[in-house]
């Protein structure tokens, strides 16, 4: 951030009176702006056996599979946010559970926050930003073909769940967490 968007003036980089961390602040108008982290928003949609995923169109990382998933966006909820970024990215209605991972990505300034869904229907398409959409059976799960630790994290963490029962209907669920490191890489 080079210039202040209230005024345009040129911003400085200091400690403002009462903060302990630098800023960026605009000498001419006195707005402080803030920068804080952003919330990725996703879902795990199941249809019977199987979990939907999208081949991305866009960088990073276009070419490889992912959960549908995306920026939140201002004045929605993050279950919103992951219902909508799933029919953006899979073409599919989902019918969003509980949330079920949330991953700290500090060195990408973001947090995914990925939630468990229902597809009443094997009706699906890829929109904008996917180059295709499919359904796979945990055997065929492209691990080497992932985009992300995230994804990567949420899938391992979704089928051992489920292989232990802990999924079934009934069950208190606690949410899965952990943080990222920059050394990850698929
Ligand atoms: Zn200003």
């Amino acid at each position: 951030m080079k210039y202040c968007p209230n005024c345009a003036s040129v911003l400085t980089i200091k400690i403002p009176v009462d903060d302990s961390r630098e800023r960026y602040v605009c000498e001419a108008c006195g707005s402080i702006h803030y920068q804080n982290p952003r919330n990725v928003v996703g879902s795990i949609p199941v249809y019977g056996h199987q979990v939907l995923l999208c081949r991305r169109a866009i960088e990073p990382r276009h070419g490889y599979w992912t959960l549908p998933a995306g920026f939140m966006e201002l004045g929605e909820s993050t279950s919103h946010g992951a219902a909508r970024e799933t029919l953006e990215e899979a073409g599919a209605h989902v019918e969003i559970g509980q949330l079920y991972s949330l991953l700290n990505v500090p060195h990408a300034e973001q947090v995914h926050l990925f939630y468990l869904a229902t597809m009443h229907s094997a009706d699906f398409s890829a929109g904008e930003e996917s180059l295709e959409v499919a359904l796979f059976d945990e055997q065929e799960i492209p691990w080497g073909e992932l985009a992300f630790p995230t994804v990567k994290q949420t899938l391992e963490w979704f089928f051992a769940d489920r292989a232990a029962g802990l999924l079934d209907s009934g069950n208190e669920l606690s949410v899965r967490s952990r943080d990222v490191l920059p050394s990850e890489r698929i």
